[in-house]
C-alpha cells in the first residue's frame, strides 16, 4: 500500500533528553540510528522535514544558572548544546543515506552553516532534511519556540513535538494512572490549564499564527509515519 502524506512540509521538534536513549550522559547513537530510520520513512513518501533539536540531554541555561552560573552564558552554552545535538543527529542521517543539512541561528564557520530561510526553504524543496540549531539564536527562548518559530518561518503545515508519552495529558501519566488524554486542545486550554505542553512563548506565537502542533510518542515505533498519513496518533493543539 502506497502512503500518501498528508503533509508537504513538517517541523519536527525533538528535545535533547529524547537523544540520551539507554546512555548515562549525551548522546546514544542507538536512538539516533532508529530516529534516523523513522525520518527516512517520512522523506521516502516525499515529506519535506525540518527539525528543531533541544540540548537539555547536555546543557540547560536555568540549571546552569540555578548552580550559580550567570544565566546568559548558561544560555549560549544551551545553544551550543543544540548544534552538538544536531551534528551528531545528522551523522547518524547521513549513515542511513538520507541528506541533511544543519543551520545554526548562531554563526559557526567552518562547523555548520548560518540559518537563512530562503536557503532553508530551498533545500527543504529539494528534499534534503534541514536541521535549525542553536534554537532561536537568542537566550531566555527554548527550543520548543525556536521550533515554533522555524515551523512558521517555513510555512511548516505543522509543527510535530516529540515527548516520551502518547500526547498532552490533564495530569502527568507517569505519575497518576487514571490520567486522561486529550485528543485535541485549543491553544487557549492548553495556556489555562497549565499543562505545560510547550513555554507560553511557544505557545502564544503557534496561536498568533494559527500553527497546529500534534504531541506524541517517539518511543513508539512507526508513530511518526501514522500522524503524518493521517492516523490518529497523540495530541492535536489547534485553534
Ligand atoms: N536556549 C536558548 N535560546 C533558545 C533555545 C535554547 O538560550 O532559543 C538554551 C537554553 O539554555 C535551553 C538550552 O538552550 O535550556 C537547551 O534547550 P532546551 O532546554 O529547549 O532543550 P530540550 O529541553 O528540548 O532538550
Amino acid at each position: 500500500r502506497a502512503e500518501v502524506s498528508k503533509y508537504k512540509r513538517i517541523l519536527l521538534k525533538l528535545s535533547g533528553e529524547a537523544l540520551t536513549g539507554d546512555a548515562e550522559f549525551g548522546i546514544d547513537p542507538k536512538v539516533l540510528d532508529r530516529m534516523a530510520l523513522e525520518i527516512g520513512q517520512l522523506v521516502g513518501i516525499g515529506v519535506q522535514v525540518g527539525i528543531v533539536v533541544g540540548g537539555g540531554n547536555l546543557f540547560r541555561g536555568a540549571a546552569l544558572h540555578e548552580a550559580g552560573m550567570e544565566r546568559v552564558t548558561g544560555d549560549h552554552m544551551g545553544m551550543l548544546a543544540t548544534v552538538m545535538n544536531a551534528l551528531a543527529m545528522r551523522d547518524a542521517l547521513e549513515r542511513s543515506n538520507i541528506r541533511s543539512r544543519v543551520m545554526s541561528a548562531i554563526p559557526m564557520s567552518g562547523v555548520v552553516e548560518h540559518y537563512d530561510r530562503r536557503t532553508a526553504i530551498r533545500y527543504l524543496t529539494s528534499g534534503d532534511v534541514v536541521m535549525f540549531s542553536a534554537g532561536t539564536g537568542n537566550p531566555f527562548f527554548t527550543t520548543d519556540s525556536a521550533a515554533c518559530l522555524r515551523g512558521i518561518e517555513i510555512d511548516a503545515d505543522v509543527v510535530v513535538k516529540a515527548t516520551k508519552v502518547d500526547g498532552v495529558y490533564d495530569k502527568d501519566p507517569v505519575k497518576y494512572p487514571d490520567a486522561v488524554k486529550y485528543e485535541q486542545l485549543s491553544y487557549d486550554d492548553a495556556i489555562d490549564q497549565k499543562l505545560g505542553v510547550m513555554d507560553l512563548t511557544a505557545i502564544c506565537l503557534v496561536r498568533d499564527h494559527d500553527m497546529p502542533v500534534r504531541v506524541f510518542n517517539m518511543n513508539k515505533p512507526g508513530a511518526l509515519l501514522n500522524l503524518v498519513v493521517g492516523g490518529r496518533e497523540g495530541t492535536l493543539i489547534d485553534r
